[in-house]
């Protein structure tokens, strides 16, 4: 046999996800497996509930991961609450808007979207004055728009679905642990987060939490399975019935409630890792994770504009932890990518549709978002430049960041 024993190679991953794993979730996912029932383990469970409660800053009954990458939330929720022929609404202005629509038509949703253009998001009171004319049943939004670095406003959205009877759906995937979503305080109904990105734990997990709005929708449409359901139940299969097994929420929160009926095989290495994850952010504090990630966010930007680089997007809508950068009229974006990985070990995103070849993307989350990587991110990007075309003002990134690194963090998070 000839392959060595799995060996991977030292990175900086400042790309919008996946991102650095805290090694003390590495360590955690090496804990040794504990059956699916053990109350050993069934305990875990339900500390993880718990935390992602407070993570979610929600008094919800329901909240736990969907086994799957982040977009299987998504795919859940979505597939949980939609009904052939009911209406959702889905405001787009970037790659995962898109994502959402083709969820909910694939579950037979009449959809309606709204569009804006790549680099700027909605007035609230666009995205409801629609709602006012569509009068769908549900309104499905990203709040952090990874391929555009542009977040969302929802501090209205949600008061004004829940005076509607709309139910709101929110794909917070990639702000989840790095930005403020207070859930209940905005009348969030159901919200996706997600693992790679700013709560720094591998693909392979989104977490969930929703509203009983939700979950009175999702019991109308109960149909527990063959071969676990009892006699009662057994009775019960509906036209209406979730068009998903696996992303069947009514049955999995059966899964993770006290009934503790069995659906999918528990993913226990990774519930490990939520957990330690989740542990980890409130031991930070999440007001103090917060601001560490614009605190770093803004070394970034100094950074890249002193060597003069131009940020993309409306500076209004910025996404905390997703900062994109204009990629230099004449210089291959590609290449530039391509050195900063092989000589630096660095690595940064490119972007998608629209905006390929246009801009970079880098990433300030969860445990990438750090000083030491702020650093070697604009070193290399540098240096990148430098060999492709483009004439930075050499030096004056990291002297920048390291100008406002001299300044204490108090003072700068004070003034933010
Ligand atoms: C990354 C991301 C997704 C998809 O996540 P996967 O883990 O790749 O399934 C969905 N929505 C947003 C906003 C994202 O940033």
């Amino acid at each position: 046999m000839n392959y060595k024993q799995l060996q991977t190679p030292s990175r900086t991953i400042m790309t919008p996800g996946p991102v650095e794993v805290d090694p003390r979730v590495l360590q955690a996912m090496s804990t040794p497996i504990l059956g699916q029932f053990d109350p050993a383990f069934t305990n875990i469970m339900n500390e993880v509930m718990e935390m992602l409660r407070e993570l979610f800053q929600t008094k919800n009954k329901w909240a736990f991961p969907i086994d799957g990458t982040s977009r299987s939330g998504n795919e859940a929720l979505l597939a949980s609450v939609i009904e052939p022929g009911d209406k959702v609404l889905v405001p787009i202005f970037g790659r995962f808007g898109h994502l959402l629509v083709e969820i909910c038509e694939r579950y037979g949703a009449e959809v309606y979207t709204l569009k804006t253009e790549w680099g700027s998001v909605f007035e609230q009171q666009v995205i409801i004055d629609k709602m006012k004319e569509v009068q769908p049943k549900i309104v499905a939004v990203v709040h952090g728009e990874t391929s555009t670095g542009c977040m969302q406003g929802l501090d209205i959205l949600g008061k004004a679905c829940r005076e509607q009877d709309v139910l709101l759906i929110v794909d917070a995937v990639a702000s989840i642990g790095g930005v403020n979503i207070p859930v209940d305080e905005w009348y969030i109904d159901g919200i996706i987060g997600g693992t790679q990105k700013c709560l720094s734990v591998p693909a392979g997990m989104a977490p969930i939490t929703y509203n009983d709005r939700v979950e009175s929708v999702i019991q109308g449409r109960k149909k527990v399975e063959y071969g676990i359901a009892t006699e009662e139940e057994f009775g019960s299969k509906r036209a209406n019935m979730i068009r998903s097994n696996y992303f069947d929420i009514a049955m999995i929160q059966d899964y993770w409630g006290p009934r503790r009926l069995n659906h999918h095989t528990e993913a226990t290495s990774m519930i490990y890792a939520l957990r330690e994850g989740l542990r980890l952010v409130l031991e930070e504090g999440l007001e103090e994770r917060f601001a560490r990630h614009s605190y770093h966010e803004a070394a970034l930007m100094k950074g890249l504009e002193a060597m003069g680089l131009t940020i993309y997007g409306d500076p209004a809508c910025k996404l905390t932890p997703v900062t994109c950068v204009v990629i230099p009229d004449g210089v291959d974006g590609e290449k530039v990518r391509k050195l900063m990985l092989e000589q630096f070990g660095v690595e940064i995103a490119s972007s998608f549709g629209p905006l390929q070849e246009k801009i970079w993307r880098i990433g300030t989350m969860g445990y990438s978002c750090r000083k030491e990587n702020i650093l070697k991110v604009l070193q290399a990007l540098e240096a990148a430049l430098i060999r492709n075309g483009f004439e930075p003002k050499r030096g004056e990134g990291v002297q920048a960041a390291l100008d406002y690194y001299d300044v204490p963090s108090y003072v700068l998070i004070k003034e933010a």
